[in-house]
């Protein structure tokens, strides 16, 4: 039996490279036993196709994903003395 540091790491790997047969299969039974490890194995693959639609250019109309400067903001000087 896995632990949960085991369960984790080989979520996090299988998204990386594909497991070992004995791999998946222990990993199988630990996600079917313990609803925390399970819970963190959905959200890795979620975070990881959010991120890879990220890296694809999904978001990139979105504002705060533009990280680039804003044009300077031009002012006249206002002389009310003069
Ligand atoms: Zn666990």
């Amino acid at each position: 039996m896995l632990t949960c540091k085991e369960a984790s790491r080989l979520c996090s790997e299988a998204l990386d490279r594909p497991l070992e047969l004995r791999e998946r299969l222990t990993l199988k039974m630990h996600l079917l036993l313990c609803s925390g490890c399970s819970n963190y194995n959905a959200q890795m693959a979620r975070l990881r196709a959010i991120s890879r639609g990220y890296a694809a250019g999904a978001f990139a109309n979105e504002p705060a994903a533009r990280g680039g400067s804003l044009p300077p903001d031009e002012r006249g000087e206002g002389g009310a003395n003069g």
